[in-house]
């Protein structure tokens, strides 16, 4: 049955850059109508209660020191930040190492150590030169274009561990092999997000300092709480018609919505399924052709205490065996139970990550135990989050981009094309693909929306 609705702007999908742009854009006296495929708000935000007083967080987790808007979003809504716990040493097996204690590492590795931050400074430097509006104008940028980050890593002669360290630090971030990076991409990444060292650490100044109260799935919440009016969930755009001043969205379902503007606030994968009439440029569908989202998963062990604590660690480990290769302690504060998230990242994702969940579980609890000891085999609860089976997202952190397209189909990204706008974290040139890039980038299309229109 068809449903005719009217709106000065429609914005594609309540992910936190379409509900930003949203309230932006009733901020500045428009109307906005936000269609959300999904029967949730949050996009790559969600928040699950395991058990009483455990939520844990499927999606999006942290923000860093740096994510001033994300802080002042917090703020706004009511939503009340808590620091990462940081305390005792990390657990390394690397190289076959077997499992050293973060000190016995050091001081074992103490000169690849030094390798791989030289190589970070190197890569600070070179990121420097890189605009974030415009990555492909780069001095270099054809010729950092041309090779992946895995085989510029391969080219810096570094020992097995530095390069190895490099690489697990690396995919943790971009959520694909080095091998699959173009090495332009991985500036731009940098770049956007300051140093290395912001992008890389844990600890002070690093992108996983500080958690929410509650949940990030807070924030989506009460965000979308304050534009409710304006959300319709259950409508999956599947044609936008545009004009020289006019869009027509048509949704499955019946819905049709009519605007003078349109922001598209989903991954460009999912905005290049979208049919477009007219269509749109061949250099702007070659680019969506060649954004595929990253594979990443997490996966939570709920124990009855966080009992690595006790032993001097800090619930982070770093494994060449994995299946994961990086953990963090996420216990909630106040609440008695322990909990360790286990990222799979990458190509982890991609095996372990298909695996029946049964021997997921098991072959992660083997890693637990190697490096906590045989209390690890025993969780209360077990929860994990695959996300390329996720109609609506397939796949994260966010899009990928190989050798090749920052240069030639870089500038289709963020330019309008007429009465069409993107947002998306994909498109943000401050912490690009983090929350903070989502809310950069909603704040950034609804200002061009509001310059066109005024
Ligand atoms: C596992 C995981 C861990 C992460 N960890 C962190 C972290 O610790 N810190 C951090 O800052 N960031 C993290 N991120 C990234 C962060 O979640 C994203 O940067 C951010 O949430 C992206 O928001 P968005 O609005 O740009 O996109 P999305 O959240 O993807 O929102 C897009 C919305 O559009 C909807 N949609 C899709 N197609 C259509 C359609 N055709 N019609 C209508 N609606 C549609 C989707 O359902 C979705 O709601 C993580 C992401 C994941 C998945």
């Amino acid at each position: 049955m068809s449903r005719n609705v009217e709106a000065d702007v429609v914005v594609v999908g309540a992910g936190l850059s379409g509900m930003i742009a949203a309230r932006a854009l009733l901020a500045a006296g428009l109307t906005p109508l936000v269609l959300e495929a999904d029967e949730r708000v949050g996009g790559r935000i969600l928040t699950e209660e395991v058990t009483a007083g455990v939520p844990v967080e499927l999606g999006a987790q942290w923000i860093g020191d740096t994510h001033q808007r994300m802080f002042a979003l917090a703020e706004e809504l009511g939503v009340q930040t808590y620091r990462q716990y940081d305390d005792g040493e990390t657990s390394y097996e690397l190289v076959g190492s077997g499992v050293l204690r973060e000190g016995e590492f050091h001081a074992r590795f103490a000169s690849e150590l030094k390798e791989l931050e030289l190589v970070l400074r190197r890569l600070d430097v070179l990121a420097a030169e890189v605009p974030v509006e415009a990555p492909w104008s780069a001095p270099r940028a054809a010729e950092w274009d041309a090779v992946t980050a895995g085989a510029w890593y391969d080219a810096q002669g570094l020992s097995p561990v530095a390069r190895t360290l490099l690489e697990i630090c690396t995919v943790g971030i971009l959520a694909v092999p080095t091998a699959e990076v173009s090495f332009l991409h991985l500036l731009f990444t940098i770049q956007t997000c300051g140093v290395t060292s912001e992008l890389f650490a844990e600890s002070e100044g690093g992108a996983q300092t500080t958690r929410f109260v509650g949940g990030t799935g807070e924030i989506t919440k009460r965000l979308s709480a304050l534009i409710a009016a304006h959300i319709v969930v259950e409508a999956p755009v599947q044609t936008i018609e545009h004009e020289v001043d006019s869009v027509t969205v048509y949704c499955r379902g019946g819905l049709v919505a009519r605007a003078r503007r349109v922001i598209v606030a989903i991954s460009p994968t999912l905005a290049g399924r979208i049919l477009y009439d007219p269509p749109l440029s061949g250099v702007r569908d070659q680019l969506t052709q060649r954004l595929p989202n990253g594979s990443a998963m997490k996966a939570f062990f709920v124990y009855d205490e966080p009992f690595w604590r006790a032993d001097g660690f800090n619930g982070q480990l770093i494994s060449d065996i994995g299946p994961a290769r990086m953990s963090n302690d996420t216990c909630i504060p106040g609440d008695d139970h322990g909990v360790i998230l286990m990222f799979l990242e990458g190509d982890e994702a991609r095996t372990a990550g298909r695996l029946p969940e049964p021997e997921r579980r098991a072959a992660l609890t083997a890693e637990l135990v190697r490096h906590y000891g045989p209390r690890a085999a025993k969780p209360e609860f077990y929860v994990d989050g695959e996300w390329s089976d996720r109609q609506w997202t397939r796949g994260c952190y966010n899009a990928n981009h190989g050798p090749h397209v920052w240069t030639k189909y870089g500038a289709a990204l963020s330019t309008p094309v007429g009465v069409i706008h993107w947002a998306s974290t994909d498109t943000a040139t401050y912490w690009s693909a983090y929350m903070e890039g989502a809310v950069d980038a909603g704040e950034r299309a609804a200002r061009e929306v509001v310059e066109s229109l005024t």
